[in-house]
This record gives structure tokens, C-alpha cells and sequence, in this order.
């Protein structure tokens, strides 16, 4: 196997889009710390609440829940603007609509790289959830969406947004072509921001923890590019 190489853009402003609390919270949160630590604004967009995530509470007491749970974890990777949608969890679709919320966000956030999870049905961990892939494709659509200035320009998006064009797609859980190196504080980090959702990932049964999950998670992906700890991502130029 070839060594991943590593991406090396500078950027300014990262937005990460995926669908629930906790989505980022598996390796991409150890590389969100990584960017705020160096100076880098990153934002979040949660499409749904996932309020339909915990089997045994209702979504109208789980929304908040795991709306605070997401906030402590963006807290502790240096993030403090999070937005989260009110998307239906569960059934979340990559159509227009969708494509509009995120396409008025990366007008707003104007960022150099936006990262997302992955869209395949097929993944190394099993089946992807039918919101990850619906929100990764969004995601791929909205980029370009939002790019084109003929395009939600009513008061879906707001007026007076102008097109952004966003450089770089950094997908997480895709066959990787780069690496995010990780500092050990950052891989830290990323665990703490798991650990965060508490009580979400308590009502899971056989949940791996958070310190396994995550350094497991940065390990492989250094061992992909030679190096201690690093996220392995797939890259697409915009
Ligand atoms: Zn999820």
C-alpha cells in the first residue's frame, strides 16, 4: 500500500456539514482541533437534531439533549458557531430543499474547505445510514449550488448572499487519497468530543468508548501516511 500524502492547503474557514450530533465526532473532530488550534474559523451545520436517535426517549426531550451534548463537543475542539436545522432525523433527503439550507450556509460561511461524511452505501464499518448518505450528497450538490448565481436567489437562501465557490470537498469515511496529520493534543480532543455525548451514546448497546473509537480511528489513518496520528480523508478539488 502507498503512502496517503498529505493535504497541505492552507485554509481560513472550514464549514462541516453532516447530519446528526455526533457525526463529526468520529475522527473529524480530532482534525477540527487540529485547524482551530492553528487559527482556522470553523463552523458546523447540523442538518437534523436527531431527535429519532434514542430509542427509549422522546424526540421532543432528545432534540435538546443532544443539542447540548453537541455544544460541549464543539466546545472542547474550539468550535462555537454550530447551527442546527430542523430536518427531519431519519428521514433526511439530498433534495432541493435540503440542497438550498446548506447552499445558504456556504454563502454565509464562505469557507475555503467544507467537510462531510461519506455517501456510499457501503463503508469499512458496515451499511451507511440513509441520512449520511442523503446529507454527503447534499452536501456534493449544495457546493455547487451555491456557486451559481442563478441559483436560490428567493427568500429560501436570503437576498443579497452572493455566490461563494468553495476550493476543496474533504470527505470523511471514504477510501482516503490524503491525511489530516493530528498533534496527540488534537487526537485528545477528539475523544473528549465524543465522550461528550453522553448520554446519547449510554443508550447504545455495546458502544465501543470514545478512547478506542477515536484513537483507533487517527492511528490507522497515521499509519496510512507514516505518521503517529492522522485523519484519512478522500479529497476532491472543487
Ligand atoms: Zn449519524
Amino acid at each position: 500500500m502507498t503512502a496517503l500524502a498529505t493535504f497541505t492547503e492552507e485554509l481560513q474557514r472550514v464549514l462541516c456539514v453532516v447530519a446528526h450530533p455526533d457525526d463529526m465526532e468520529y475522527g473529524g473532530s480530532a482534525a477540527v482541533a487540529e485547524w482551530t488550534s492553528a487559527g482556522v474559523e470553523v463552523s458546523y451545520l447540523l442538518l437534523t437534531a436527531g431527535e429519532a436517535g434514542m430509542r427509549d426517549r422522546d424526540p421532543n426531550e432528545v432534540a435538546p439533549l443532544r443539542a447540548a451534548e453537541q455544544r460541549r463537543a464543539c466546545e472542547l475542539v474550539g468550535v462555537s458557531d454550530l447551527q442546527i436545522l430542523d430536518l427531519p432525523d431519519g428521514l433526511l433527503q439530498a433534495d432541493v430543499a435540503t440542497r438550498a439550507r446548506i447552499a445558504h450556509r456556504i454563502r454565509q460561511v464562505r469557507p475555503d474547505a467544507i467537510m462531510c461524511t461519506t455517501w456510499q452505501l457501503e463503508t469499512p464499518w458496515g451499511l451507511n445510514h440513509a441520512d449520511h448518505r442523503a446529507a454527503g450528497l447534499a452536501v456534493v450538490d449544495a457546493i455547487r449550488d451555491a456557486d451559481n448565481p442563478w441559483l436560490f436567489r428567493g427568500q429560501l437562501t436570503g437576498d443579497g448572499l452572493s455566490p461563494w465557490a468553495t476550493k476543496w470537498l474533504l470527505v470523511n469515511g471514504a477510501e482516503p487519497t490524503h491525511v489530516l496529520p493530528l498533534s496527540p493534543e488534537a487526537v485528545q480532543k477528539g475523544i473528549a468530543s465524543l465522550a461528550a455525548h453522553q448520554e446519547y451514546l449510554a443508550a447504545l448497546p455495546d458502544h465501543p468508548t470514545p478512547q478506542d473509537l477515536v484513537s483507533g480511528i487517527c492511528s490507522e489513518g497515521g499509519e496510512r501516511a507514516g505518521l503517529e496520528h492522522a485523519l484519512p480523508v478522500r479529497v476532491f478539488p472543487m
